[in-house]
């Protein structure tokens, strides 16, 4: 039973396709859309394509941005021989938020999973190894404390140990089975501090 015109059903159909939206959640949306002034719908719709258009991965950490290298790697005051390896762009910004890590980072944009079929050659590994011919100090794994982010530490670690870059892994204080991006500052700036060699 088709309650709305097609249009709308259609506006909803596709909102609901988004995380964390269900059907009354895309219903809600929908009539705000529709309310909204013509001019910000197409603010709002211009912003979506553009984004999708342009937003890529850095050429040296993968993180998303839409130039060529991302501000954080092209920036000179960042100590660019201390990489951060991090899961997610949004772990990246939850370090980027505490304004204390001066080193640049890695994102792995996934972590190893067995169970769910994720391999090493999933996730932006080979990449982070071509990046480590380069002169790199440290590398400090930051990856979540869940069993997929301890078992990309372990693979990780074992990888870089043979070409003599130190590595590190951020201490325990970030709760088993924490996603970083929800964890407060000061809680991932010990984690940082406390950091312990592998
Ligand atoms: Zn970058």
């Amino acid at each position: 039973m088709d309650y709305y015109s097609s249009q709308i059903s259609h506006l909803i159909e596709e909102l609901s396709r988004l995380p964390g939206i269900g059907t009354k959640s895309a219903q809600r949306l929908a009539f705000h859309l529709i309310n909204m002034p013509k001019e910000q719908v197409e603010n709002l719709a211009n912003a979506m394509v553009e984004a999708k258009n342009n937003v890529r991965y850095c050429s040296q950490c993968y993180t998303l941005t839409d130039k060529e290298l991302c501000p954080i790697c092209s920036d000179s005051d960042r100590d660019q021989k201390t990489i951060m390896v991090v899961e997610t762009t949004r772990d990246l910004a939850a370090y980027e938020k505490t304004g204390k890590y001066e080193g640049v980072y890695h994102v792995l944009h996934g972590a190893i999973s067995p169970m769910l079929g994720v391999g090493p050659q999933d996730i932006k590994l080979k990449e982070l190894m071509e990046r480590l011919q380069g002169d790199v100090d440290e590398v400090i794994i930051a990856t979540n404390s869940s069993l997929e982010g301890e078992t990309t530490a372990m693979y990780i670690s074992k990888l870089i140990k043979p070409t003599g870059i130190k590595v590190s892994r951020i201490a325990s204080g970030v709760p088993v089975g924490g996603d970083l991006e929800y964890i407060d500052e000061v809680t991932l700036l010990r984690a940082l501090e406390g950091r312990t060699q592998l």
